[in-house]
């Protein structure tokens, strides 16, 4: 019984108090409003490419509207003309002209979760060795007020620090991860969420950690809660969060200009016994090696192997716009029959 103890029941609403009369289900975590907008089903590399495009071109005609005439032409920049190394099947590298570095691009935001990934993943497997802890997904959320996103997170961020000093915190989670989500509903209020990748010390009934979630907030016992089973795909879950704050599409102009009023605030930080553990962090040969792997495909040039398929690369230059074309190309083509049109 100790696995239903772990799962949530669904609510409609963060204003409900829960109705626990029923045992909750099993594996009912995904909350369609949590992560309706993150969810999505599986698309192509290339559906990806295509709405990364559309994402940017939004967000640069945002930025025109706001008069952030600077903002725009970098967004507009970056990732503008790509240098693509490919044996016409695989892609083993893609070398933009510039990057923005702004954190709402997309572009940027996937190498920023990746360089997020391999910061953190080999100290937070190191941590879970060493002390013997478990990984589990939790999902805070608070009521909605009527306030600007900067408050929303203010709220949210200090009620979580309240909870780590009380002792049920401390007597089951040793540390973790945490990173903020934005999301808005169609009545405007802001809905922000914490997701912490917390190490359990041990099992415990989530009616409890409810019942201390509702006391630092005052109002809030809605949360969600899954164990993680494998780290590196939790991690991406969560840093995607940081990488993609929000639903940009359905962005307008004033969502631009809080969202860039909030430049300095944090959506991503350790807590507890991991802050330390990951500082002092030495990564092991294995950990190396991963890397090193990653830098050989940093060193490739036209004229080497490809990595999947042995075949020789070459670099093709394509626009933004004719990268997601590539990418179809490559999904609608038979094996060994791609490419060289391109040149
Ligand atoms: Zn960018
Ligand atoms: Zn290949």
């Amino acid at each position: 019984m100790i696995q239903s103890t772990l799962s949530t029941v669904l609510t409609t609403s963060d204003h409900l108090p829960v109705l626990s009369q029923s045992k909750p289900p099993l594996h009912t975590y995904l909350d369609k409003r949590v992560t309706k907008s993150q969810r999505g089903t599986k698309r192509t590399r290339s559906q990806r490419a295509r709405e990364r495009l559309q994402t940017k071109e939004h967000l640069v005609g945002l930025a025109r509207e706001l008069h952030e005439g600077e903002l725009a032409d970098k967004l507009d920049r970056c990732h503008s003309r790509l240098s693509v190394l490919t044996c016409g099947r695989h892609i083993a590298r893609i070398i933009p002209n510039f990057t923005c570095e702004f954190r709402l691009c997309p572009d940027c935001g996937r190498r920023r979760s990746r360089k997020l990934q391999s910061k953190y993943l080999p100290a937070m497997r190191g941590f879970m060795l060493h002390h013997k802890v478990t990984p589990v997904h939790l999902v805070l959320t608070q009521t909605h007020r009527k306030e600007n996103r900067k408050q929303s997170a203010k709220r949210i961020k200090d009620s979580f620090t309240k909870l780590q000093r009380r002792g049920f915190w401390k007597d089951n989670f040793k540390g973790g991860t945490w990173s903020l989500e934005f999301t808005k509903d169609k009545n405007g209020l802001h809905h922000t969420h914490l997701h912490v990748i917390g190490f359990r010390r041990k099992f415990f009934d989530i009616e409890f950690l409810r019942d201390e979630w509702l006391a630092v907030t005052g109002d809030s016992h809605v949360l969600h809660l899954k164990p993680i089973l494998d780290l590196a795909a939790g991690l991406q879950e969560v840093v995607k969060y940081v990488s993609k704050p929000l639903d940009i599409r359905r962005f307008g102009a004033a969502d631009l200009k809080e969202f860039l009023g909030l430049k300095n605030m944090r959506m991503f930080g350790t807590f507890g016994e991991f802050r330390d553990f990951r500082k002092g962090f030495e990564p092991s040969n294995d950990d190396v090696a991963m890397f090193e792997l990653e830098s050989l495909t940093r060193d490739l040039v036209e004229g080497c192997a490809c990595p999947q398929c042995s075949a020789p690369l070459f670099d093709l230059r394509l626009s933004k716009s004719e990268l997601p074309q590539f990418y179809e190309q490559i999904e609608s083509s038979p094996p060994g029959k791609v490419g060289r049109s391109w040149m």
